[in-house]
């Protein structure tokens, strides 16, 4: 079965193909069309047909065709389930697929119960002014192979809730869960043809998308390089943008913290999906008198979390996606063990088929190794010590990147008061990687521009259009 792209509520297949890898065995997962430009200039055109009529349904219809979509998941949470597991590798069982589906149908629901009514700024004798949110245009979304089919109802559904069409471009090395996603709803006729378009394609659909002059705004989800380049060629037509890039999120544990009592929380901040998470916990800031004990708790609690072919009974965390993320994490490791890091679980590379790498703890770590100063993306954390807390504040704040951080101690108001000091558009305590969608999600410095979930998420899908009326 080849999968289809969806343009104009019709699925669309085209001449070439490309394989779909799973990456737990190594095999051919599924072949999906491999879109051109010229299938993104038809999705783009059906979006922007269908978009005059969908900005002015009634709100409350838009909303029911999101609680509709809600419901579909949920009628196909197995299908979908299984799609994640082959195309990205997170288990079925624990933090994995059917959470990531429990997570879509969560966003979307909640999604639907937002609304952004006009706002009365002035009234008086003379004048009335208000403020009216109205929906930006066509949104093109961009998303990447971690949480493949989370992220695209992260970036679809506040879009269609405001009334704008969407053409979602998955991650080639995911596109199942998503394509197969938005060939139900248009299966459903849950929506008008041509709001809710699925493309694939190489960088040069990519760059297309950037610099499409019917496309008014990009939500993109990925690598800060990827980012930037989109950013230059959108400005051109002036594009909306969000971009929720990467980052290096650092963990800090106050001195003496007694980490029996958080090490479950800890653990899973940080390998939640094998640490392939934009907000994981990446670097471990850890008071040099607490290392032992902190790597010690952590290399136990890992032992006990069954690493695997995500489809198996029982395992709690899944392969690297692909082979390019595989390799970069196990040259981290070995540059850092050649630097001097002490490897207190995991460490080496299997011969098992598949990119599937151990839960890999390192101490011992400093700055100058990549798998501190780089995002690892991967499963494996760097334990760094620190004598005093200002200098784990300054090595926290010392990269260019700002999505998460946590700080960790027995008292969470004087954890919270730390946490202040570290620059992150989330700041954490006793909790790392913790999203909801009625919470604001966005990165400062170079992890992003923009915000998503709650209202704040749903305003950037949105011109604000003042009415100014003389009585
Ligand atoms: P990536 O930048 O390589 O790819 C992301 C998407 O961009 C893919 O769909 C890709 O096909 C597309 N793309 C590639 N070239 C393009 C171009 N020229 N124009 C437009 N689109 C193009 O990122 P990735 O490797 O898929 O994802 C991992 C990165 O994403 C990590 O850095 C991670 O931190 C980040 N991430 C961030 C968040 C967040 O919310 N901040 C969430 C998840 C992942």
């Amino acid at each position: 079965m080849t999968f289809s792209l969806s343009i104009g509520g019709a699925p669309v297949t085209t001449s070439e193909t490309f394989d779909v890898i799973n990456p737990a065995n190594g095999e051919v997962a599924a072949q999906v069309s491999l879109g051109t430009v010229k299938e993104l200039d038809a999705a783009v055109a059906a979006a922007k047909a269908a978009f005059p009529a969908w900005a002015a349904t009634p709100d409350a219809e838009r909303a029911d065709a999101l609680n509709k979509i809600a419901d579909l998941i949920e009628a196909n949470a197995e299908e979908l389930s299984a799609l994640i597991t082959k195309e990205q590798g997170k288990p079925q069982a624990g933090p994995g697929a059917n959470f990531e589906i429990q997570g879509a149908v969560g966003w979307t629901r909640v999604t639907a119960g937002l609304s952004l009514a006009p706002e009365v700024i002035i009234d008086n004798d003379e004048e009335r002014v208000e403020i009216h949110r109205e929906p930006v245009g066509v949104v093109a979304s961009i998303t990447p192979w971690n949480w493949p089919l989370m992220i695209a109802i992260w970036h679809i559904m506040p879009a269609i809730r405001i009334g704008c069409p969407v053409v979602i471009k998955p991650s080639p090395y995911t596109p199942l869960s998503t394509l197969r996603l938005v060939e139900l709803v248009n299966e459903a006729g849950i929506l008008p043809a041509g709001v809710l378009n699925a493309v694939t394609g190489d960088g040069e659909v990519g760059d297309r998308i950037s610099t499409h002059p019917d496309i008014a705004k990009i939500t993109f989800t990925g690598s800060i390089p990827t980012g930037r380049r989109i950013m230059e060629r959108a400005g051109a037509s002036l594009k909306k943008l969000t971009l929720e890039l990467g980052g290096n999120d650092a963990g800090i544990i106050l001195p003496g913290t007694d980490i029996s009592k958080l090490v479950e929380p800890l653990f899973w901040g940080t390998f939640i999906n094998a640490g392939q998470t934009c907000s994981c916990l990446k670097r471990l800031y850890v008071h040099e008198d607490d290392v032992e004990t902190v790597g010690k708790a952590l290399a136990e609690f890992a032992a006990n979390i069954p690493v695997g072919n995500g489809m198996d009974e029982g395992v709690l965390i899944g392969p690297m996606t692909n082979e390019m993320q595989y390799n970069k994490v196990v040259g981290m490791v070995e540059e850092a063990k050649a630097k001097g890091a002490t490897v207190l679980a995991g460490g080496e590379a299997s011969d098992a088929p598949g990119y599937i790498y151990p839960i890999t703890i390192l101490s011992g770590c400093t700055d100058e190794m990549s798998v501190v100063y780089d995002e690892q993306f991967g499963n494996v954390v760097p334990i760094i010590a620190y004598k005093t807390l200002d200098e784990a504040i300054e090595a926290a704040n010392g990269l260019e990147v700002g999505l998460g951080a946590s700080v960790w101690g027995d008292d969470p108001e004087e954890a919270a008061e730390v946490a202040k000091r570290v620059v992150a558009g989330t700041r954490w305590v006793n909790r790392h990687a913790v999203l909801n969608p009625m919470v604001p999600m966005g990165g400062v410095k170079q992890s992003g521009i923009g915000v998503e979930f709650s209202e704040e998420g749903l305003r950037e899908y949105t011109t604000v259009q003042v009415l100014s009326i003389a009585k």
